[in-house]
């Protein structure tokens, strides 16, 4: 993996990105602002969930006017989480009215291809980058395909028509997309707005693309940069393409925040984009949210499906446990726990994680031994293996990370 690229620290609220601070999670409601109470419920879920930052729609003056009381609720119940406010076509309005509620907000997310048409455009965009001066908080200039300003679309095409060999379509996009995040920005720089409460992102909803659009950003400004693969769709697809585009990005040191753009399936819960994010930097190893379960897929060998069960089991355990075991036992989030099927992987994974278990195989012995830290400690056997490992895991949890009380 790559050194990180250079980007100044930008300070949204509590929390601080930029090269020299770990790669920030974040996501955005789906609540109608204006219910402050659904939209505080959806906000706790999403930091709950590890989003370190919860961006809302401000698309009118009823959003605009929640916002003291979704800042103020959260605190109440103890949730710092910054709020990020989404302004389209309106924002220069909105951030003038309302200053209290532009106070309560910790950054202003702006699309250079919604703030005004024509001659409107840059006085607009000027007035929301003033109020950001003024009330000292952070802008992300978001550049969108789905939403690119289209004097400069007309511009990339008309330049593309006079090349002797035309660029494809998605080039001339890309050519578009960083035309509009370059004059934005330098644009927002000569209005005043330090570079340090600067952050960029150009999101498309191709893979190839999108990685090609941030690769040569990231090589024409060290501005801390916002990754996410725009429309990114349904929960698999969505994920899984968000993650190839994210880690390859990761993987060349680009990128200070992530999000996922994960169309929910009905009824799902909005905190899976959330999920989603913490699991690619985890995967990474770029940062810890929670202990990692290193499990087999199973196969022929498998007996009954009793891995399988385990494994979702300890995931489980460890899903509903994290928030109490994060408090008591500091450190707890690096630990890996290997749930193996059979004798052929089985030991061997399980010595390289930190506590493992080995479940039997097809006509092999019917036992389970467990290791810890690479040495086998015990074996389980019978109908309660699930429970007894448990116990040993919490045990080795308990051990290996309480806090050590000076006694002194
Ligand atoms: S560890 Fe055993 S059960 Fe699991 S995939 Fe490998 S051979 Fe199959």
């Amino acid at each position: 993996m790559k050194k990180r690229r250079h980007t100044p620290s930008v300070r949204i609220g509590s929390i601080v990105m930029g090269s020299a601070h770990p790669i920030v999670v974040q996501s955005m409601t789906n609540t109608p602002t204006a219910d402050v109470e659904k939209t505080v419920t959806q906000i706790k879920a999403l930091a709950d969930a590890g989003s370190e930052l919860v961006r809302i729609t401000v698309n009118d003056a009823k959003a605009m006017q929640a916002v003291p009381a979704i800042r103020a609720s959260l605190d109440a119940d103890g949730y710092p989480v910054p709020l990020i406010g989404d302004f389209h076509y309106n924002g220069h309005i909105l951030l003038t009215e309302y200053p209290d509620s532009a106070a309560c907000l910790a950054k202003f997310r702006v699309n250079p291809g919604n703030v005004g048409k024509g001659n409107r455009r840059d006085p607009q965009f000027e007035m929301i980058i003033k109020a950001a001066i003024q009330h000292k908080k952070a802008v992300r200039i978001g550049v969108n395909w789905g939403s690119l300003d289209p004097v400069i679309v007309a511009k990339a095409m008309d330049a593309n028509q006079a090349l002797p060999v035309p660029k494809s379509s998605t080039d001339v996009m890309i050519d578009a997309m960083l035309d509009s995040a370059r004059q934005s920005e330098a644009l927002a720089l000569a209005i005043g707005l330090p570079q340090d409460q600067l952050v960029l992102s150009v999101k498309m909803s191709d893979v190839s693309a999108m990685v090609r659009v941030y690769e040569q950003l990231a090589k024409e400004t060290d501005t801390a940069l916002h990754l996410g693969l725009t429309e990114a769709g349904g929960q698999q697809k969505g994920s899984i393409s968000s993650a190839i585009a994210l880690g390859i990005l990761l993987h060349q040191g680009i990128g200070d925040t992530i999000r996922m753009s994960l169309t929910p399936s009905p009824g799902a819960s909005r905190a899976e984009e959330v999920r989603g994010c913490t699991t690619v930097l985890q995967a990474m190893g770029l940062r810890h949210f929670a202990p990692s379960v290193v499990s087999c897929p199973g196969c022929g060998r498998t007996q009954s499906d009793a891995f399988i069960r385990l494994a979702e089991s300890i995931q489980n355990h460890i899903d509903q446990t994290i928030q109490t075991w994060q408090k008591q036992y500091p450190g707890v989030e690096s630990l890996t726990v290997a749930v193996m099927g059979c004798v052929v992987n089985g030991p061997g994974e399980s010595k390289h994680a930190d506590i493992g278990i080995s479940l039997p195989g097809i006509s092999e012995t019917p036992r389970a031994p467990v290791y810890m830290d690479g040495k086998q400690v015990t074996t389980l056997r019978g109908d309660g293996i699930q429970a007894e490992f448990i116990q040993l895991l919490e045990r080795y949890i308990q051990d290996r990370f309480s806090k050590k009380l000076d006694c002194d």
